[in-house]
């Protein structure tokens, strides 16, 4: 099981993460930032965090 934090002032909604990660984990939140709505389906890749542009978010194994 994997935690994900988001730097939410960073982000920039980019959508990069949401449209790199393989099981969907985010989707653009109302606020027009990313928003890790199936946080229970990550796998642990890493990829949304070497893809993010400004480096706001963390993935932690739990
Ligand atoms: S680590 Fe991988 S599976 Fe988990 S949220 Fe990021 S891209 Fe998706
Ligand atoms: S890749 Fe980073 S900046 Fe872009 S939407 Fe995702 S968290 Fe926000």
């Amino acid at each position: 099981m994997f935690m994900i934090n988001i730097d939410i002032e960073k982000c920039t909604g980019c959508e990069e993460c949401i449209n790199i990660c393989p099981v969907e984990v985010f989707q653009l939140g109302p606020d027009g930032k990313t928003d890790p709505f199936q946080a229970g389906e990550c796998v642990g890749c890493m990829s949304c965090v070497e893809v993010c542009p400004v480096q706001c978010i963390e993935v932690v194994e739990m």
